[in-house]
């Protein structure tokens, strides 16, 4: 799977990098605060957000429940809008069905619009493999295949680029001779993306929302790419992850009220499509033939676990809007290409223990994305789960066990405590060299650095609390008899 990224560095080295980099931080911290402005107020002063969401919540659980149903009933209404159907079990079986499709058409050249199902697949990596070409042309995406760059936001994925940058990608990669104007720097991407448009042989995209009732696909965009995509070529292939589906259009729609008020903080966006099929007779425009790739990539199998809450995700990116790690380690420091807390859940979800590193450490469960989740998803609790997990199958790190069986000794025996707690005191005042608390001059002390190169570690006391206490309480004694002002009230 494709899921994780430059897994060469640790997440240690990864979130180092992304430290490092002030315009990335600055970035993030922006259109966190514009979007969760936003929000906030549409969320405001819309009457029955609660009561949406609860419905919401009601939907998309149903349609986890009944799964098997909705993917049949959805894959039969296309059917008969004229769709041909692919199920893939695995991320391998959806390309396998794509290079079929570019064989059967002895097609090499397909335009796309933003979709996160082809990227957790690698579509485009192995369609260059082998020899076709493919362009994204959805803004941003093409800016990151152009600069060879993994998004850093579920919702706007080259956030980590300013005009400046992107224009001199664009100078360095495709000999763009303009400014840093962005209409400058877009009406050459226009013009480019035309041609392109129209000489491609293939079009494929993603999907927001899956309609079972009427066998409809829909694209949420804010960009006319995604229409272009879906009209011009005359074969066109659609990922539809199962976990997208909704029942029918009254489901949608409450899906709708909700989607672009958590993504972007705005009402609706500039396009939204409803797609039913190939072109009909006696239309002019949508493709002649239309493939659906209906992908499960591990969505069965977490529907069966605790995990399931997770296939509500309409991958609004409000966690990320909001989260705190998020906004200091962005989203290249996750390594995944579902970063921020949503990704925490999902990316171990999808792809298991063994290759995420300590990624589900990168959270203060602090909850403020479970508050913001539109579907209610309790993200930090299933964060904490998989902490859990990883406790329970020994997949974390070998030497925690021994750390915390010496905790337990010393935090569960009165006589191992008071020893602790004498001799803690002088060997940590030797360390710290007679200062109050260990700082960052502690560096050097293994696991004590990985606390005290950000913040100070105090100095434990060996005077029992009972003790102290009991001083204190005599000393405002004394001071009350000796009407001294300012004691405890
Ligand atoms: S977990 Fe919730 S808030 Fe985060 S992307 Fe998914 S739906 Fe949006």
């Amino acid at each position: 799977m494709a899921i994780l990224y430059n897994t060469d560095k640790s997440l240690k080295e990864r979130v180092a990098d992304c430290l490092e980099d002030d315009f990335k931080h600055n970035a993030i911290k922006t259109a966190q605060e514009v979007f969760y402005v936003g929000r906030g107020k549409l969320v405001a002063e819309m009457e029955g957000w609660e009561d949406l969401r609860r419905h919401a919540v009601e939907v998309r659980n149903h349609v986890t429940e009944n799964l098997d149903y909705y993917v049949k009933q959805f894959a039969q209404n296309a059917e008969k809008n004229g769709c041909i159907m692919h199920y893939a079990p695995s991320g391998d079986d959806a390309l396998w069905e794509v290079l079929d499709i570019f064989e059967k058409h002895g097609a090499s050249y397909a335009v796309k619009s933003k979709s996160m199902m082809t990227e957790e697949v690698g579509l485009n990596e192995i369609l260059e493999e082998t020899g076709i070409k493919i362009t994204e042309t959805d803004c941003a995406e093409n800016i990151l295949q152009t600069a060879e760059s993994k998004p850093s936001h579920i919702v706007v994925p080259a956030l980590h680029f300013d005009r400046e940058a992107i224009a001199q990608i664009y100078r360095e990669k495709r000999g763009y001779d303009g400014s840093s104007v962005p209409e400058e720097i877009t009406h050459y991407l226009r013009k480019i993306l035309r041609h392109e448009f129209m000489e491609a042989e293939v079009g494929i995209r993603g999907c927001n929302f899956a309609v079972a009732s009427t066998g409809s696909v829909t694209l949420v965009t804010n960009e006319g790419n995604g229409r272009m995509v879906d009209s011009f070529p005359k074969v066109q292939i659609v990922f539809v992850g199962i976990d997208r589906i909704v029942p029918d259009l009254e489901a949608l729609d409450t899906m709708m009220a909700l989607l672009p008020r958590s993504a972007v903080g705005a009402k609706m966006t500039a396009y939204f499509s409803l797609d039913s099929g190939p072109a009909g007779p006696g239309e002019v425009d949508g493709p002649e033939e239309v493939h659906i790739i209906l992908m499960d990539n591990g969505r069965h199998t977490l529907a069966n676990t605790e995990f399931s809450d997770m296939l509500r995700c309409m991958r609004c990116g409000a966690c990320l809007n909001i989260c705190p790690v998020y906004r200091h380690i962005t989203g290249h420091g996750y390594g995944s290409i579902y970063p921020g807390p949503m990704g925490l859940v999902l990316t171990p979800g999808l792809v298991g223990y063994d290759d995420i590193d300590n990624m589900v450490y990168a959270c203060s469960l602090c909850g403020a994305c479970s508050e913001h989740c539109p579907v209610g998803i309790p993200i930090h609790d299933l964060i904490r789960e998989h902490r859990i997990k990883i406790v329970e199958e020994h997949k974390n790190h070998a030497i925690e066990v021994p750390i915390f069986k010496a905790l337990e000794l010393f935090w569960s025996n009165v006589p191992v405590y008071k020893f602790g707690m004498k001799v803690g005191e002088p060997i940590m005042k030797a360390l710290a060299h007679g200062d109050t608390a260990l700082a960052e001059d502690s560096a050097w002390i293994p696991v004590v650095k990985g606390w005290t190169s950000t913040r100070d570690f105090d100095i434990l006391s060996s005077t029992r609390f009972r003790t102290w206490f009991k001083e204190h309480k005599e000393e405002q004694a004394a001071q009350k008899a000796h009407g001294v002002e300012g004691g405890e009230q």
